[in-house]
């Protein structure tokens, strides 16, 4: 072991990387990232980071607090009047394409940060690492390509309008996919010239910390990028309240979006707000099930279920019923949850505190019927974050499991009789994040594309978490404003109309 690993890794960590040849990163995650320095924090404060597959500590990261956040504000207002503010917008894009490079180059290393930290199966996370890359990419090629337009006016004007940064942009990331979101909101932010102040979630954010180190090495100028890792209520309240931070893109719970986005309201600062789901798949009698079966159950397990857009609602046409029912009965008797370098089907959740929410819905339902359950492996160690998957059948539509997010490898089956009443129940619970149809009726799926309330609907697959390319948001207690895709582009700049005239 080197005299100062900066991670703190367990002998056993350390040997397999070692054996995969790897390099870490030199990182020390009880930094911070301002003005492109790594900095302690101004208290000097540490928070242990849990390994959620043995319950072990993995290393002590930075408690951040106001005074760093300002540190960090300060610095990207700096970089936004020197080189960063001063880049052109191709100049901007080929930074995002460099920082890509470097997350394919040290992708393994990532995926084992990331695995070791959120507990995911490591396939899992080499899935995350894969998409932090393509967010890059995808941004790198857009940034020069959001253009403003010409408007014809009055005889004698010229007007047309640009799109600005806001200016310094604030972060808040959750600790479900790290890699995932700040790759869709960072990157969407600087590839419009923005600044950005990011603070990751305090149960899991070594790939954060990796991905500024990457962005550092790829010539991201000092203070464009600031990471300032810390507790919910301490960093990143100030970073939401900060009077220099002009828009905020926050990922995680209906609660503390709520919080935010007041905080942000009194700065009179826009907001996006990602937040939870309760995601239907809606399966009609003709639909393929051979295709659908997978989707139906991946996408409900994915990240131990602890995905915004989990599929955690099966609706199925009662015809088919009893063959879903026993169809995905079957998968789940085979899932196993275990360590996350074990790359089982399932890993620990986050936490225990997060295992006693999931545990605790669970117990929610004990009156129900459960179709199936997976198990915990043999050698998943005692200390860690455990759940074996769930699978409940015939869940009355008002019942909590079936309105509120669990958060977990729990997914409920509902039965429906036709596609009104498919679609009262997919639009019964406050989200509206994502739903899928499956049919092969092509009249039927543009008639539920445009009666499911979500941001996105997928016909015949389900799309949890991939897609940069496409749009992502939600409706209701899903949050509003779009990031991924395009579209992010136009919530991370501002729109200034020029009129001319000259007569
Ligand atoms: P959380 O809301 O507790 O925390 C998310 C982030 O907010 C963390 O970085 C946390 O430190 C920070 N935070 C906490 N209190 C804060 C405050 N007062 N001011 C500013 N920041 C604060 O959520 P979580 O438990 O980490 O994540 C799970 C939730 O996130 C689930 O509800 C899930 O659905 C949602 N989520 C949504 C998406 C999406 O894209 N829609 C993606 C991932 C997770």
């Amino acid at each position: 072991m080197r005299a100062r690993d900066p991670l703190h890794i367990t002998n056993d960590q350390l040997d397999v990387w070692g054996r995969m040849s790897l390099k870490p990163l030199d990182l020390d995650p009880a930094r911070c990232l301002i003005g492109g320095q790594w900095q302690a924090p101004v208290t000097g404060e540490t928070l242990p980071l849990m390994n959620p597959s043995d319950g072990t500590n993995l290393c002590e990261i930075a408690r951040g607090g106001a005074a760093d956040i300002d540190f960090a504000v300060q610095s990207a207002e700096t970089a936004l009047g020197r080189d960063w503010g001063r880049a052109t917008a191709a100049e901007r894009g080929r930074v995002l394409a460099r920082i890509g490079h470097l997350v394919l180059e040290n992708a393994e290393h990532l995926a084992m940060l990331e695995a070791l930290d959120v507990g995911k199966p490591l396939k899992q996370a080499r899935a995350d690492v894969a998409a932090l890359a393509r967010y890059m990419e995808f941004y790198a090629g857009a940034a020069d390509k959001l253009h403003g337009t010409t408007i014809p006016y009055l005889d004698g004007y010229t007007v047309y309008t640009l799109r600005e940064p806001h200016g310094v942009t604030g972060h808040i990331v959750p600790w479900n996919y790290p890699m995932q979101i700040i790759g869709r909101s960072v990157g969407a932010a600087l590839a419009m010239g923005n600044a950005a102040v990011l603070k990751p979630a305090e149960e899991a954010c070594l790939t954060a910390l990796a991905f500024g180190e990457l962005a550092r090495r790829a010539g991201l100028p000092d203070g464009a990028l600031n990471i300032v890792p810390g507790l919910g209520a301490e960093a990143g309240a100030a970073l939401t309240a900060h009077l220099g931070v002009r828009h905020v893109s926050f990922t995680g719970s209906v609660g503390v979006g709520r919080l935010v986005q007041a905080s942000a309201a009194q700065n009179v600062v826009p907001v996006t707000l990602e937040l939870g789901g309760k995601s239907p798949q809606v399966v009609f009698d003709d639909a393929d099930l051979g295709v659908a079966l997978p989707f139906l159950v991946n996408a409900g397990i994915q990240n131990a279920g602890q995905t915004c857009s989990a599929s955690s609602r099966i609706l199925v046409q009662r015809a088919r019923y009893d063959e879903v029912v026993a169809l995905m009965a079957a998968r789940y008797a085979t899932l196993v949850a275990g360590p996350a370098m074990d790359d089982l089907d399932v890993g620990p959740l986050v936490s225990g505190r997060q295992k006693d929410i999931v545990e605790s819905f669970i117990a929610n339902g004990s009156d129900l019927h459960v179709a199936s359950t997976g198990r915990i492996a043999d050698n998943a160690p005692n200390g860690g974050a455990y759940v074996a998957p769930v699978l409940f059948a015939d869940v009355p539509p008002d019942h909590a499991l079936a309105r509120d997010e669990i958060f977990g490898p729990v997914q409920v089956i509902i039965p429906f009789d036709d596609e009104d009443h498919a679609v009262a129940i997919a639009n019964g619970t406050d989200y509206g994040l994502v739903a899928s149809v499956w049919t092969k009726d092509g009249a039927r799926q543009m008639r539920m594309a445009k009666k499911l309330r979500a941001g996105q609907v997928f016909l015949n697959n389900y799309g949890a978490g991939g897609g940069v390319e496409l749009p992502f948001g939600g409706t209701g207690l899903s949050g509003h404003g779009r990031e991924k895709g395009f579209e992010a582009l136009y919530g991370f700049s501002v729109l200034k109309t020029v009129a001319a005239l000259h007569g």
